[in-house]
C-alpha cells in the first residue's frame, strides 16, 4: 500500500471546492461522465491506431444509485489507469494552476460565476462526496488500482482485484447532498448535461415489448424483457454532415430538443465550420410573437456535446438571442466572465460567422423560394428587424431579403418598393415618402384616401417599427416615412397643386375665430386647408415626429430619456372647401354654429378611434336627437 499526500500547495483546498462551487455543484456529474467519456474515446482512438490491444467492443458508462450505501457509482470501459498513472493524474497534475485560479479570482469567482464554468474536474466530485475511491485497471492488462481519499490531502493507494478494463469512480454521498441520491435527481442531472453525449450511458433498466412473430395469435400478449435504459443519443444531428439529414431529421431533432414544443420550426441553420475556429450546431427559427423577451435562453451551448449553459449572451448576437438551437464550440472560452467574453477576439468572429450564416440562409430561402418566405415573414421580421436595428453588417445584407409589406397583401423588397413609387410619391422638396400604416381597422379611412390617390400604403406593425424607420431614414438617401393618418394626404405628397380656396382670406379669419371659441386649444391645433370639397370636413391627425418620439419613448432606446411624458397633441385639419364648414362659417345662431362644430369634431375623432367613455355616449345620444 501507498501512502503519501497529494500535490497541491493550498493545504486545504477541499473546503475552498465547496465553498467556491457551491452555487453549481451539479456539475460534478458532468465532470465525471466527461472524463468517462474521454477515457473511452482515447481507447477508441488507440486502438484504432494500433496503440493499444485492447479489445474495444460496444463501451458504454454506468451510472449507479447504492442508496442503502449512500454511493453514487460512475463506471465507465474506458483505458483505465496503472498505479503509476493514478499517481501522476490524479495525485499530481489535477491541480496545477488551481492555485494561481483561486487566488487571481478569490474576491469575483462567486458572484460572475466563473468557477461555474470551470473544469475543476475530478475533483469536483469533493463538492458532493466526503470520501471518493476510484477502481481502476489499464487496457495494458497491469494490476488493478485502488485509490481512497477522504477530502483532506491525504490518500492511499493500494492494488485491486477488478478484473475488466476501466475505471469506477465511487462517491459517498455527504450528509448535505443527499439529494444526489434520488433517482430523479440524478435523472434531471443526466438529461440536462447529459443527453448528446458521444459515449451510451446507461441509467437503470427499462422494460420493453418484444415483437411478436408475424404468426401470432391476434390477442397475444407482448413478452416483456429488460433492457439497459441508455438515456442520451450519442450521435445528435449537429454532429451529422448537412448533406445527410433531411428536412424530417431537422424537425425530429428539435422535438428532441423542445420536448415540450408543439410547434414546429420554420426553418433551420446549419452552422459547420473549422476554420478559423471550430463550431458546428443548429439553430432554428421558430414563430416569433412580439415579445422579445419571453422567446431569449433557448438556445444550448455546448463543448464537444457536453452540455454548458443557456445563456449564451455575449456568443450569439443578442437579436439572435430570440432563435433556438444547439452550439457546440470547443473554442469559446468559458472560464471567464461574460463581458470579458464579449471583448474575446474569437468570440467576436464566431458571432460574426453566425450572424453572416444567417443573413446567408434568410437570403438563399428568399431566392430559393420566395413565396414560401413572404408567408413566413409575419413570424420571422422581429428577428430581422431587431437584427437590421442592432448589427450594422446584418443591416447591409438585409438589403437583399427584408421586406416591406403593403396593406394590400404585397411584399416588396426596399429596392422594389423604390422603384414602385419615386414617380409619383414625393413631397415638395423631392424627398420620396413613404406611407405606412400601423393598423389597417384604425386607420381604415386613411389607408382608403391615400389609395384613391394611387399612393403605395405599407403596413408596419412590429413594437420596434419607429426606430427601424428613424434607421431607414438616416441610411437611405433622401427618404422619409410618413404615416398614413399623419397629416393629410395632399399633405403628406405633395404635388404642388394650386389649390384654390372657396374662402376668402377674411372669411378664414373668422371661421377660425369661430372654431376656436369652441375647440379646447390645448388639445387641437387648427389648420384651415383647401381640399377638394367632397373630402371630410374636419380631419385628426397627429404629426408624425410627435408620434414618433412617443413611441420611441416606449420602446425604449434612442436617446428618449429624460423626456418625460409627452402631451397629446393633435392637428385638427378643416376643410375649407368643405360644404358643411361653409354652413358653420354662415351659420347665425351662436348655439346651432356650436352644435355643428361639435358634432363634427366628435366624427373625426370617432374615426380615429379617439371617442370614448362618457363623451362617446353624449355624442349617440345627441347623434339620435338630431335624427328626430
Ligand atoms: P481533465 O479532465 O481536464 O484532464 P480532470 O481533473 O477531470 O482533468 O482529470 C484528470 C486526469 O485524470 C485526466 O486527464 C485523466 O488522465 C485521468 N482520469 C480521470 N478520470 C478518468 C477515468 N474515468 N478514466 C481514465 N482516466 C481518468
Ligand atoms: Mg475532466
Amino acid at each position: 500500500m501507498t501512502k503519501g499526500n497529494i500535490n497541491v500547495s493550498v493545504e486545504n483546498i477541499f473546503p475552498l471546492i465547496k465553498k467556491f462551487l457551491y452555487s453549481d455543484h451539479e456539475i460534478f456529474l458532468r465532470e465525471l461522465i466527461s472524463n468517462a467519456t474521454d477515457a473511452t474515446l482515447k481507447l477508441k482512438h488507440m486502438t484504432t491506431v494500433g496503440d493499444s490491444k485492447a479489445e474495444y467492443g460496444n463501451p458504454i458508462i454506468e451510472v449507479k444509485i447504492d442508496k442503502e450505501g449512500k454511493k453514487l457509482h460512475i463506471i465507465d470501459q474506458g483505458l483505465g489507469m496503472t498505479a503509476e498513472e493514478v499517481e501522476k493524474y490524479i495525485n499530481q497534475v489535477a491541480f496545477s494552476g488551481a492555485e494561481e485560479f483561486l487566488d487571481k479570482y478569490k474576491d469575483s469567482a462567486k458572484d460572475s460565476g466563473i468557477i461555474g464554468h470551470f473544469g475543476l474536474g475530478f475533483y469536483s466530485a469533493f463538492m458532493v462526496a466526503e470520501k471518493v475511491e476510484i477502481i481502476t485497471k489499464s487496457h495494458t492488462g497491469e494490476p488493478a488500482a485502488h485509490w481512497t481519499c477522504d477530502g483532506s490531502p491525504e490518500f492511499t493507494l493500494e492494488p485491486s482485484d477488478k478484473t475488466e478494463r476501466g475505471t469506477e469512480i465511487i462517491l459517498h454521498i455527504a450528509e448535505d447532498s443527499t439529494e444526489f441520491l434520488k433517482e430523479s435527481r440524478i435523472k434531471e442531472l443526466l438529461t440536462k448535461y447529459n443527453k448528446f453525449m458521444p459515449v451510451p450511458i446507461k441509467f437503470g433498466t427499462k422494460e420493453v415489448n418484444v415483437a411478436l412473430p408475424e404468426d401470432a395469435p391476434k390477442d397475444a400478449k407482448p413478452e416483456k424483457k429488460t433492457v439497459d435504459n441508455i438515456i442520451n443519443n450519442p450521435n445528435p444531428a449537429w454532429t451529422k454532415q448537412p448533406t445527410d439529414l433531411q428536412d424530417e431529421d431537422y424537425k425530429s431533432f428539435y422535438r428532441e430538443l423542445y420536448p415540450m414544443q408543439f410547434e414546429e420550426p420554420l426553418f433551420n441553420i446549419h452552422l459547420n465550420v473549422d476554420y478559423p475556429f471550430n463550431l458546428t450546431g443548429i439553430l432554428y427559427f421558430p414563430k416569433m410573437t412580439n415579445d422579445m423577451n419571453m422567446q431569449k435562453d433557448k438556445i444550448q451551448l455546448y463543448q464537444n456535446q457536453v452540455f454548458v449553459t443557456d445563456n449564451v449572451e455575449g456568443i450569439v448576437p443578442e437579436f439572435l438571442t430570440m432563435l433556438r438551437g444547439v452550439i457546440d464550440s470547443p473554442d469559446i472560452p468559458l472560464n471567464v466572465s461574460r463581458s470579458y467574453l464579449q471583448a474575446d477576439g474569437a468570440v467576436k468572429k464566431i458571432s460574426s460567422y453566425i450572424t453572416r450564416k444567417v443573413a446567408d440562409k434568410l437570403k438563399s430561402l428568399f431566392n430559393n423560394n420566395r413565396e414560401d418566405f413572404e408567408a413566413k415573414w409575419n413570424d420571422i421580421k422581429i428577428v430581422i428587424e431587431y437584427g437590421m436595428l442592432s448589427e450594422e453588417k446584418f443591416f447591409e445584407k438585409a438589403d437583399a431579403f427584408a421586406l416591406y409589406p403593403t396593406v394590400d397583401g404585397k411584399y416588396y423588397t426596399y429596392e422594389e418598393l423604390f422603384n414602385k413609387i419615386k414617380a409619383n410619391q414625393t413631397d415638395k422638396d423631392d424627398k420620396l415618402v413613404i406611407l405606412y400604416a400601423s393598423n389597417t381597422d384604425a386607420q381604415h379611412s386613411y389607408i382608403e384616401a391615400a389609395k384613391a390617390k394611387g399612393y403605395e400604403v405599407l403596413l408596419l406593425d412590429s413594437p420596434i417599427v419607429s426606430h427601424l424607420i428613424q434607421k431607414l431614414e438616416s441610411t437611405k438617401e433622401n427618404i422619409s416615412f410618413a404615416r398614413v393618418d399623419g397629416d393629410h394626404i395632399d399633405n403628406l405628397i405633395n404635388k404642388e397643386e394650386t389649390k384654390i380656396s372657396k374662402l376668402t382670406d377674411e372669411q378664414k379669419t373668422e371661421l377660425e375665430t369661430v372654431l376656436k371659441d369652441t375647440i379646447p386649444s390645448e388639445k387641437f391645433m387648427v389648420q384651415l386647408e383647401a381640399m377638394d370639397s367632397n373630402a371630410s370636413p374636419f380631419i385628426i391627425t397627429q404629426p408624425e415626429f410627435m408620434r414618433r418620439m412617443k413611441e420611441m419613448q416606449q420602446t425604449g432606446g434612442g436617446g428618449m430619456f429624460g423626456m418625460g411624458n409627452m402631451p397629446e397633441m393633435y392637428n385638427l385639419v378643416v376643410n375649407t372647401n368643405s360644404d358643411l364648414v361653409g354652413e358653420i362659417l354662415n351659420t347665425k345662431t351662436k348655439k346651432k354654429q356650436e352644435r355643428l362644430i361639435n358634432q363634427s369634431l366628435d366624427l373625426a375623432r370617432l374615426s380615429q378611434g379617439l371617442l370614448k367613455g362618457e363623451e362617446l355616449t353624449n355624442f349617440v345620444k345627441r347623434s339620435y336627437e338630431l335624427l328626430k
